[in-house]
């Protein structure tokens, strides 16, 4: 079946139209000539280009980005960043890979850091700490398990119940909570803006130029609706929409999530809103995730529809839930933005990523943590081309996505699976 060769992105992104208006880049037009060719212009893309023109400063290099910046997946996520992800309640085999995927994670945080600072942009970047809370008995005892691990190992932690996370967040839904030191909050579709408007000029960058194929060869060629680019290496940074292309549709499942913001709330009403700034992410990996943006907004995200989006009026109307069940006093307030983005999940977690042909890479997979993964993941793609470097301990921790069950049984198998984890996860939703 022919695959469309963007996401069905349909609403605008509400952090996009939460910023001033900004002028895309002009699509590509003609015939076009480089030695480097990166589809995509999400954290992925944009990460390996700056680093091919770090480790090779004289290449011609080009981004072919299908939408604008700031409506690709990159500006349509949480905003939650973690250098230091995966420690708590883990074995000690297990804490051994954990800390050199930590290691992969800091990279990449600290290369987005970097390119902040140099590129003076910012983000609303604030170190918040991070708070995963439960609404049910079995997250509950997820979370017990998470801070016992945290005691066994030393990390700093604040074990909070029904009435600690009132405190800090203003509703009453949790049963208890966790709250670690590390974790980040930002705004997205600036990120995205910020790193894509600071590119180094040797750098193209054309907005609204859906690469339609690439073809085989030495140059390779791609065709985009106006313009035809030939390129002596291409990277295919589109994330799951990579299967559009040919390549690993038998790892890669597209999930479109939903995330709404509300209108700017009345002083009294955001005064519930609890601490000033604070992110939530779910004991069960189905559940919502909560923000506080700002003196007077909240973020939702949740649900999950496979391989199609979900209608907007659907979205809308499960998020608004989302929310109002989360603070029954805010009843009257709505959500401003509604929108869906992609992610693509694999089996075991693991991305795919390294060269698919001669002159032809990719990376995709980032199962919805892609802010920071996706940075080091472009990042150590650039290297491998440049120097050669085979990446070796890259490989080692974050291993290779597996195969998943051929079509019929994969979309049955999918739905048998969410509807049970859907049950599990109750009102995590
Ligand atoms: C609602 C939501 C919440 C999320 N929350 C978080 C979070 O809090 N933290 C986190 O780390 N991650 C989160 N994610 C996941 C995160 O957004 C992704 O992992 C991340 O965007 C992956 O980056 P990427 O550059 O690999 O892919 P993308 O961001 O998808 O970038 C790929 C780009 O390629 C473009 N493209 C696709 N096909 C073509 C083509 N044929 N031609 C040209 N361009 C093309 C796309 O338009 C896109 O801009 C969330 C995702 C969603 C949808």
């Amino acid at each position: 079946m022919p695959l469309s060769p963007l996401p069905d992105y349909r609403d605008p992104c509400g952090w996009n139209r939460m910023l001033p208006a900004r002028q895309p880049r002009p699509p590509a037009e003609g015939r076009i000539r480089a030695r480097y060719a990166i589809v995509g212009a999400g954290y992925t893309g944009l990460a390996a280009a700056r680093r091919l023109h770090e480790l090779d400063p004289s290449a011609a290099i080009v981004v072919l980005e299908g939408t604008e910046i700031g409506e690709g997946s990159s500006g349509r996520n949480s905003g939650f960043a973690n250098p230091r992800d995966s420690k708590i309640g883990l074995s000690t085999t297990q804490m051994e890979r954990a800390e050199k995927l930590n290691e992969f994670a800091g990279e990449g945080f600290a290369y987005l850091l970097e390119a902040m600072e140099k590129g003076g942009f910012s983000c609303e970047l604030e170190r918040t700490g991070r708070i995963t809370g439960a609404a049910t008995e079995l997250g509950a005892t997820k979370i017990r398990a998470m801070a016992e691990g945290a005691r066994s190992h030393g990390f700093a932690h604040e074990f909070l119940d029904a009435e600690g996370m009132h405190r800090l967040i203003g509703s009453e839904y949790y049963r208890c909570g966790i709250r670690t030191e590390e974790g980040y909050l930002l705004q997205p579709a600036a990120l995205i803006r910020g790193l894509a408007d600071t590119l180094p000029p040797a750098i193209r960058l054309f907005e609204n130029s859906p690469v339609l194929g690439v073809e085989a060869g030495s140059p390779r060629r791609l065709r985009t609706a106006k313009a035809e680019i030939e390129a002596d290496i291409v990277i295919l940074a589109t994330n799951a929409a990579i299967k559009h292309f040919g390549f690993w549709r038998d790892g890669l499942v597209t999930i479109y999530t939903y995330a709404g913001i509300t209108e700017a709330m009345a002083p009294e009403d955001a005064a519930r809103l609890g601490i000033p700034a604070w992110g939530l992410l779910p004991a069960h990996r189905l559940g919502t995730t909560v923000r506080r943006i700002g003196a007077d907004r909240m973020m939702v995200r949740s649900l999950y529809a496979y391989e199609k989006p979900i209608a907007p009026a659907r979205a809308r109307e499960a998020l608004t839930g989302c929310f109002h069940r989360r603070y029954p006093e805010l009843r009257h307030v709505t959500l401003e933005h509604v929108w869906g983005g992609t992610t693509a999940l694999t089996m075991n977690g693991s991305p795919r990523w390294g060269l698919l042909e001669p002159g032809l890479h990719g990376s995709a997979g980032c199962n919805g943590s892609g802010l920071v993964k996706g940075t080091v993941l472009g990042k150590r793609l650039a290297e491998m081309i440049v120097t050669g470097d085979p990446q070796e301990a890259l490989r080692a921790v974050y291993g290779s996505a597996n195969r998943i069950a051929p079509e019929p049984f994969r979309t049955i198998g999918f739905h048998l699976v969410s509807a049970l984890e859907r049950r599990k996860a109750g009102a995590e939703m």
